[in-house]
């Protein structure tokens, strides 16, 4: 039996491909690095979640973020209430979204580098050399910068249906995993069911929604402090990973918790 990863991205507005990073999806840029009041209240809820529960969160940050106060502040008080039960991976230097763009590893190398190097330096023992591509955007040729930023494990495969162009053009995600397989980098791929997503958007978009919840219900247990590290690093054990946003927790006034089983949650 296999247990579940719990992680999530910690993307404001201003981050997303509506806003920002992709050269078709972005029209109405957002310029401030003040946080929205949504990502405020998802902070808060967020916070309250976890006071609810022992169980561990890996939260994938993008760099960008730290330049906002609030925010580190919010993630130092994280740290110090909750230890190592929160551990802290990469989400890029800003949300882009590499592989909608043509290939240019050594740009993406030089980014990754510096996201690290910022992201390392800020969380400290809570860091760790993981990586969730800007938006699920992953192809095969940002393996090796990856690898040469010293990251271990790769979360961004999302191998459904609907997001067969996130791979990049004329790639798929069979590709993705393989050149993940040749190379160290430990591949952690989205949960999904019937070839359709089941995290992120996929929790509140309906229809999507309905099947997002269902598969969620049946999550094995979730990994506790202790197992995650050398669980999620160890390529021979199969986990299940899902995902959900910062934002997501600012939905239903606040009220909205990921549909994670209390069972599981407090086994
Ligand atoms: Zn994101």
């Amino acid at each position: 039996m296999t247990q579940t990863w719990l992680t999530v991205d910690c993307d404001d507005f201003r981050h997303i491909p509506k806003h920002y990073g992709h050269p078709t999806r972005s029209k109405s840029p957002l310029d401030s690095n003040e946080l929205s009041p949504e990502f405020k209240l998802g902070m808060r809820s967020f916070k309250n979640w976890l006071a609810n529960h022992d169980k561990p969160v890996t939260l994938f940050v993008i760099a960008d973020a730290l330049q906002n106060p609030e925010f580190c502040h919010w993630l130092s008080n994280l740290i110090e209430q909750f230890g190592q039960r929160i551990t802290i991976g990469c989400h890029g230097l800003t949300h882009k979204s590499w592989s909608a763009w043509p290939e240019d590893p050594e740009s993406f190398q030089d980014s990754i580098t510096k996201a690290t190097d910022e992201i390392s330096r800020f969380a400290k023992d809570n860091f760790r050399p993981w990586f969730r591509a800007p938006a699920g955007y992953m192809a095969p040729w940002m393996v090796k910068p990856l690898i040469e930023c010293g990251i271990t494990v790769d979360s961004s495969i999302n191998d459904t249906l609907l997001t067969k162009s996130k791979a990049g053009r004329g790639n798929t995600w069979a590709q993705v995993r393989a050149a993940c397989q040749e190379s160290s980098l430990i591949q952690r791929e989205w949960l999904t069911k019937w070839r359709l997503p089941v995290n992120g958007p996929a929790l509140s978009l309906f229809p999507l929604s309905i099947l997002a919840r269902r598969a969620w219900q049946s999550l094995p247990p979730v990994l506790t402090t202790n197992q995650l590290s050398d669980t999620v690093e160890n390529n021979t054990i199969q986990i299940t990973t899902v995902y959900w946003h910062i934002l997501d927790h600012a939905k239903l006034n606040g009220k909205w918790h990921p549909p994670v089983d209390e069972t599981i949650l407090n086994h």
